[in-house]
């Protein structure tokens, strides 16, 4: 975390687990997905199954080209457009976890989550803290948010 606030600006955070093919998971029967790798195993009313191909049948061009795929990276990508225009974490987070937001909201799109108030948000603010005691800045206590895009 001190290393993603400490950055440069303009040099956020990628998560691999909001990324197409950055992380590839592969069940026993050759079931293909990505994205986070608890999707894969689950089933849901909107996204179906997350198995968007097989190993013995498909290269990643027919996995892409799922329909399953597509309507499960659109809304990835636009929960992560809301967590960019809407958190001022951003830049530490890179717009969540897909499967989180999954869990707890009920799809892709959405943003907030007790996961990562807890897990990015509250810990920014700890270590955000800590640095601005270290540099002299500020008057410590919470910050609101690393607020670098
Ligand atoms: S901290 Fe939460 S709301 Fe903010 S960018 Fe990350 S997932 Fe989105």
């Amino acid at each position: 975390m001190r290393g993603h606030l400490m950055a440069p600006h303009g040099n956020g955070v990628m998560r691999a687990d909001n990324m197409p093919g950055a992380i590839i998971n592969i069940d026993f029967a050759g079931n293909v997905t990505t994205f986070s790798p608890e999707l894969l195993g689950t089933e849901h009313g909107r996204y179906g199954t997350f198995e968007w191909g097989n190993v013995h049948n498909d290269d990643w061009p027919a996995i892409v080209s799922n329909a399953g795929f597509k309507l499960a990276y659109a809304d990835i990508l636009a929960g992560i457009q809301r967590c960019g225009d809407s958190c001022a974490y951003f830049s530490v987070c890179g717009g969540g976890n897909p499967s989180n937001k999954l869990a707890e909201l009920g799809t892709f799109a959405g943003t907030e989550t007790q996961y990562c108030r807890l897990h990015i948000q509250a810990f920014a603010d700890i270590v955000m803290e800590d640095l601005e005691k270290e540099l002299g800045i500020g008057q410590g206590g919470h910050v609101g948010g690393p607020n670098r895009k």
